[in-house]
């Protein structure tokens, strides 16, 4: 089989193209012939070594896949089951998706609506199933569309793409953060009503600001967070998930305790497996396959490597499907 992996030799870290054998596969009582991964941020920390992602080494990368199994000594899955993975620490601790096979424990593993091919499920990806999280989250909290606004920010990447598309079709009025103004059109096409350019909320937070949104989803972290927090309206939510512009949160508690806004902090990877379903089978029926097709790109194995660079780089428009056979 194919996969990347990555070794760190005496703090010499290379990620490379390699075949091996299937039986230097990790332990596990499924195995998936990979059909698609994806190519997530934390992939592409993991890949190119920008941030202590892999907690052993030698490592193949890939947070999410989807494919067939082709052998299971699980109750749970059979032979010929589509399956998606999301997490667990596949490709942090334990090897993971960037490549043609996969073994992994069968309570990792869901069943893929049939709603999606594995590609559709890879083009959501662990992105999209996040920003799905985050959409669950906004209506635990009884946000309504009638409520107002809601903010997107890092809205050109993976989870921000997938969260307007998701938002727009529930309703909701949906208002894009970016910087790259370049990617309004694009933005606007997926749903968003307008676009905020990232400057705008990227400098040192007041306190409080004037009241906006009545929900946000942010993947960005540090000032646009604090700000977001800081302009949110009474009793709104603010779900935060990612840290692509910082993971420090350089605020003040005058949001929480003045207007009860509520953080929600959204994990995926530990997400337990009841939720996870609610969230494929959400996405099932809210997401558009059309526009789903519009913010997805295909690559091959071999490109992953020069595309986690351009991930990191933030020039990444919505989501990379890596086609592994
Ligand atoms: P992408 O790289 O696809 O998108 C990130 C977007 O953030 C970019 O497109 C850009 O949007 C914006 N951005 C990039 N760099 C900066 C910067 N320096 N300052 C401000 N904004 C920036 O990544 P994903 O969408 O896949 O992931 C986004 C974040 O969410 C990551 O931090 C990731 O680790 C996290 N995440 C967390 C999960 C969890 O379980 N909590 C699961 C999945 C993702 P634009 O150009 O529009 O401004």
């Amino acid at each position: 089989m194919k996969a990347l992996l990555i070794e760190n030799n005496n703090n010499v870290y290379q990620t490379e193209l390699k075949e091996f054998d299937d039986s230097l596969l990790p332990e596990g009582n499924v195995m998936v012939e990979v059909e698609y991964s994806g190519l997530n941020y934390k992939d592409a920390l993991a890949i190119t070594g920008k941030s202590p992602v892999v907690r052993q080494f030698p490592m193949v990368p890939g947070i999410d896949f989807a494919g067939k199994v082709i052998q299971s000594d699980s109750d749970k899955f059979k032979e010929g089951d589509t399956v998606v993975l999301n997490g667990w620490g596949v490709g942090e601790r334990h090897w993971g998706g960037l490549g043609q096979r996969a073994r992994v424990n069968a309570d990792w593993l869901i069943p893929l609506p049939s709603a999606f091919t594995t590609r559709q499920a890879m083009a959501i990806g662990t992105a999209g199933y996040t920003a799905m999280l985050c959409v669950l989250e906004l209506e635990k909290h009884g946000v309504k569309p009638d409520d107002g606004e809601i903010l997107v920010t890092g809205a050109a990447g993976g989870v921000g793409s997938v969260a307007i598309a998701l938002l727009a079709k529930l309703g909701y009025q949906v208002m894009a953060l970016t910087g790259r103004p370049s990617e309004a059109d694009y933005l606007k096409s997926l749903g968003a009503q307008g676009i905020i350019d990232r400057s705008e909320m990227s400098e040192p937070s007041r306190p409080l600001g004037k009241e906006r949104w009545a929900g946000v989803i942010d993947v960005v972290g540090s000032h646009v967070l604090a700000n977001a927090c800081a302009t949110t309206k009474y009793g709104g939510i603010v779900a935060a998930c990612g840290l692509a512009g910082g993971m420090d949160l350089p605020g003040s508690v005058a949001p929480f305790i003045l207007r009860g806004v509520k953080l929600a902090g959204v994990d995926s990877v530990m997400c337990p497996y009841e939720k996870r379903l609610e969230a494929w089978t959400r996405l099932a029926t809210d997401l558009d396959l059309e526009l789903l097709e519009s913010l997805t790109t295909d690559i091959q194995l071999e490109d992953a490597i020069e595309k986690s660079k351009a991930l990191l780089a933030g020039e990444i428009r919505g989501r990379l499907v890596v086609k592994t056979s």
